[in-house]
């Protein structure tokens, strides 16, 4: 397949031949995930990220254990199979009593997965064991040089080295990149789609990017959703059986219709508006949570387009 000619075909057709090979080798479920934002504590300084440690202008916090295995609990009553804990990078918790709440949740039958960042091999084989069983660490662009700048301190390699490890110690990877990064190019796209394939994440995740006022991106302009949502089309004609969330940056964009066009999987934020509003990765408005009826809205709207949420 050759991905360039991909890029260049319109939505439209991308997204029906997306469509038809989602539903050959996925099925019309779709998976509704709750998304829970445990802290936004994080040391690192990502350049598009409002959550970057040299942003004073917001409030940090960390839901303590109790708060996050109770949040969980009541998601899993609700209806929702997969709770995914997502933070900043930071030592904000105790790796053992973190696994512990880990291991109550799953006995409570909830899959749980983690995107937490960056942790050393010894914490994600103790999460492991404990009993988280995914792990959504995006590789955020192919291009070593442009990853290099937006992550001064950090690499590439160190990234891919950290999701060979959560794959080695048998975890359901997720990855995925940010379209619309500065000076980015479709050639940098087509290396992301092909690392992406070479790597065969069980998930793909692609955000577009959105300027955040309070990063050293504040004045670049936004990515396109129309690059982003091909390449969503693309991904699920490269890798037919992964699993294909609507990032919530793309949602922000009628992204819903991508269910049409390859996606497979929704996030629904779970997180306490107090806490959400202090959540901002990209700026967004948040509206009140109610965890049931929240719920209930998102599998009457799966409905609506003839597909059958769980
Ligand atoms: N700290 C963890 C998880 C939280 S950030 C990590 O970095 O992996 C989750 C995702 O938010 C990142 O992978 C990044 O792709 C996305 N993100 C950050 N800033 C963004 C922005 N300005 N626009 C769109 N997505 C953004
Ligand atoms: Fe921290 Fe993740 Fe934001 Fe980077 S993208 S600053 S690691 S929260």
């Amino acid at each position: 397949m050759d991905i360039n000619e991909l890029l260049n075909t319109n939505l439209q057709q991308l997204c029906a031949a997306a469509d038809a090979v989602r539903a050959e080798n996925v099925g019309d479920v779709i998976h509704c995930r709750a998304l829970l934002e445990i802290s936004n504590i994080c040391r690192r300084n990502c350049s598009y990220c409002g959550l970057r440690a040299q942003n004073a202008n917001l409030q940090r916090y960390a839901m303590s254990i109790a708060e996050i295995e109770a949040q969980a609990m009541r998601a899993v009553a609700a209806g929702y199979k997969t709770i995914v804990l997502q933070s900043g990078e930071a030592e904000a918790y105790d790796i053992g009593e973190f696994c512990e709440m880990v291991s109550r949740i799953v006995a409570n039958g909830a899959v749980v997965t983690l995107s937490l960042g960056e942790l050393p091999r010894a914490d994600l084989a103790r999460l492991r064991v404990a009993g988280a069983s995914r792990y959504l660490l995006k590789f955020e662009t192919a291009d070593s040089e442009l990853y290099n700048r937006l992550h001064k301190g950090y690499s590439l390699q160190q990234r891919l080295r950290c999701l060979s490890n959560i794959k080695d110690l048998g975890y359901e990877v997720g990855s995925g990149f940010l379209v619309g990064l500065p000076s980015e190019t479709q050639s940098t796209l087509v290396q992301n789609l092909k690392l992406m394939k070479e790597f065969e994440c069980d998930m793909v995740g692609i955000g577009v990017f959105i300027p955040h006022p309070h990063t050293p991106l504040a004045q670049a302009p936004k990515g396109s959703v129309l690059l982003a949502k091909k390449c969503m089309a693309c991904t699920r004609l490269l890798l037919p059986k992964c699993n294909i969330p609507i990032t919530t940056s793309v949602g922000e964009y009628d992204g819903i219709a991508m269910f049409n066009g390859g996606a497979n999987v929704i996030m629904q934020n779970i997180t306490p508006q107090n806490l959400a509003c202090d959540y901002q990765i990209y700026p967004k408005s948040n509206g009140e949570i109610n965890i049931e009826d929240d719920r209930q809205k998102l599998v009457h709207k799966i409905a609506a387009l003839g597909r059958c949420a769980i």
